[in-house]
């Protein structure tokens, strides 16, 4: 089998670059073996806001420029419904943080997004003494049901092996990948904390995220707007809710933990009041940097491999972006943009 392009991995950084092989007709043959599930169990929020300090997130209104219709064009290609949009209402602490909130506002990059006044409205179940401040613009993409749609899509269309990909059986020559029966001009790594087992790619400093949610069923809280107090809160349809996400940067393993869940638990009480049943409990290791900038660049010695990672607690915004400067640099030969670019590590 001859292609293009071997893509390992389909998380979002697999998929966004998948689908800019595809709009540029290259042909190519993934492989994903199910051995990690960021992507999966996502919150899938976008929003340009860093919800702590009121600050814009880095790059956050180019990378949406981008992320948006990327999401619309997979709705119409899968034909399914991917990109819901949220509002976020933060509880404010205190006064202060009301006072933050307007000096926000004013800023630039933020005023699009940041609705200038307090809201005080009283919702049932909620505790927000302060009343909130209110995000417009923001959004959820349903990354599961994106990811199973497109997985099936390119299952019809033999592009894809549900295998691990085994390192020690790649041959990387001058202008030629060989793997087993497969010929390609190049390899794509997008394996997310799979990375570990890279070893073309393991000395890139990755500081991998374990992150665990609650979904929860909570049929008094009728809200439609997701809340961000100590954790976040997320409508996601037919009275149930995300509630995330904790951070751990000690375990590596995938599985809900005793503590994870108690801290979601401990956390959610201090914002609802209404009852509620836990549903479901869900975690994955996000694939954070320390410099909180995506890894994506060739391989110094190896010009037909390149990396694809680092999305972070982001990679629904980041993942278009970064994919199409990958591609780019690879195609048409332009450079990486150096904040980004794995050559920051050499
Ligand atoms: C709890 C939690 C909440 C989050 N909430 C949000 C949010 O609200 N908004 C947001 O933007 N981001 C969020 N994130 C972060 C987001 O999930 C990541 O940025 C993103 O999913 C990373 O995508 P990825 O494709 O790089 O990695 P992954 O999703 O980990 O995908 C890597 C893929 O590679 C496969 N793979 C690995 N090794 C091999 C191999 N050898 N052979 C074949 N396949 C292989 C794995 O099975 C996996 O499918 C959250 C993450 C977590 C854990």
């Amino acid at each position: 089998m001859q292609v293009d392009y071997i893509i390992v991995g389909l998380g979002l950084a697999g998929l966004a670059f998948t689908k800019e092989l595809e709009d540029h007709g290259k042909s190519f043959l993934v492989f994903e073996d199910e051995s990690q599930n960021s992507s999966i169990v996502a919150g899938g929020m976008y929003n340009p806001v860093i919800l702590k300090r009121f600050t814009p997130v880095w790059n956050a209104v180019s990378q949406l420029e981008i992320a948006l219709p990327f999401y619309k064009e997979l709705e119409h290609k899968l034909n399914g419904k991917y990109d819901y949009s949220v509002d976020i209402y933060r509880i404010f602490k205190s006064i202060e943080e009301q006072n933050n909130w307007f000096v926000a506002c004013d800023k630039p990059k933020l005023t699009n997004y940041m609705v200038p006044e307090i809201v005080q409205e009283r919702y049932k179940g909620i505790i927000a003494d302060f009343g909130y401040g209110k995000l417009q613009e923001t959004g959820r993409i349903d990354t599961k049901k994106l990811l199973e749609d497109y997985t099936t899509y390119l299952n019809e269309n033999d592009k894809i092996r549900n295998e691990s990909f085994e390192y020690n059986a790649l041959i990387s020559e001058e202008n030629i990948v060989k793997y087993k029966d497969v010929r390609a001009s190049k390899v794509i790594f997008c394996e997310g904390f799979g990375l570990k087992k890279n070893p073309y790619f393991n000395y890139l400093p990755m500081q991998e995220a374990k992150g665990e949610l609650l979904i929860i069923h909570a049929p008094n809280l009728k809200v439609d707007f997701l809340i961000k107090a100590a954790v976040f809160v997320m409508p996601i349809g037919n009275d149930l809710y995300k509630v995330g996400a904790t951070f751990n940067w000690k375990d590596k393993t995938m599985n809900p933990s005793k503590e994870g869940k108690l801290e979601l638990i401990e956390k959610l009480e201090t914002c609802i009041t209404c009852s509620y049943k836990i549903i479901d409990h869900i975690a994955g290791i996000r694939p954070t940097t320390k410099d909180r900038r995506p890894l994506v660049g060739i391989h110094p010695k190896h010009k037909n491999l390149a990396i694809l990672n680092g999305l972070g607690t982001r990679g629904v915004m980041i993942a278009p972006t970064a994919a199409k400067e990958l591609f780019n640099s690879l195609e048409k030969g332009t450079e990486i943009d150096s904040e980004i670019s794995i050559d920051r590590f050499q």
